[in-house]
């Protein structure tokens, strides 16, 4: 279960939230069947790491740069990210592939670097809604997919996760049904048995898009639904805990 706060909480509120979540964690049933990852902005991960690192709670960024070091201002390294203890990285959020232009190629470069490092990414792919009533949501998403792991070389199920994100869904409130969830889930994990033989049946293929506490359950038990990705209702500590 991945939290994304996206460009949400000053450092100082994501401190409080974070000592409350940890206190709160030790009183869930079954908390170690479940791996849980913050990603949140830049500015908050040596703060959350110092009151995280004796937790199992693991975190994230949500970005990385597709460079290793040098001139390249406002980037920010997966060395850098490790060395503040970060495990996990979003990359392709459709986000940045609309607001930031990221594409496919980029995309890539930042899976590799990503991998590279020992950082785990999470790979986002989705289609828009026009995509979707076009009937061209499985050729975008697979597209996505192919060109974005395209010769990588990943011997670790445990290494990446995939996000199936259907855009018009993220932060909108509407969700995909569990049904049209699972049938692309499926539909990428078939495909990773071609871009990723030896791990394409025990990747993590989560789902994301408006999940809450009232529509998770039927979503997380569908068979190639392996968790969430979740923005809006990660923000506040009784929604994620619930979740
Ligand atoms: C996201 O940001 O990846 C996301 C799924 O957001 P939300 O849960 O708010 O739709």
């Amino acid at each position: 279960m991945a939290a994304n706060w996206k460009m949400n909480k000053l450092p100082s509120e994501a401190e409080g939230w974070a000592n409350t979540f940890k206190d709160r964690l030790t009183r869930v049933d079954n908390f170690d069947d479940v791996d849980v990852v913050l990603c949140v902005p830049f500015t908050h991960l040596a703060p959350l790491h110092t009151i995280l690192h004796d937790s199992p709670v693991e975190l994230g960024a949500e970005d990385v740069s597709a460079y290793e070091s040098g001139a390249y201002t406002g980037e920010v390294s997966a060395a850098m990210l490790k060395d503040v203890g970060v495990t996990y990285v979003i990359v392709g959020h459709s986000e940045r592939r609309e607001y930031h232009a990221e594409d496919d190629e980029l995309v890539h470069d930042k899976m590799k670097i990503a991998l590279e490092h020992g950082l785990k990414p999470i790979l986002c792919v989705g289609e828009t809604e026009e995509q979707r009533d076009e009937g061209k949501a499985k050729e975008v998403v697979l597209d996505q997919l192919k060109a974005d792991l395209q010769d990588l070389s990943i011997n670790s199920a445990d290494a990446l996760a995939i996000a199936y994100e259907p855009i018009w869904a993220i932060g909108t409130g509407k969700t995909a049904t569990a049904d049209d969830a699972q049938e692309m889930c499926a539909e990428i994990r078939s495909a990773l048995k071609d871009l990723l033989p030896d791990v394409a049946e025990e990747v993590r293929i989560v789902y994301g898009g408006s999940m809450k506490p009232n529509n998770a359950d039927e979503l997380l038990a569908q068979e190639d639904i392996d968790g969430g990705l979740v923005g809006g209702a990660s923000l506040e500590v009784d929604s994620f805990i619930q979740l």
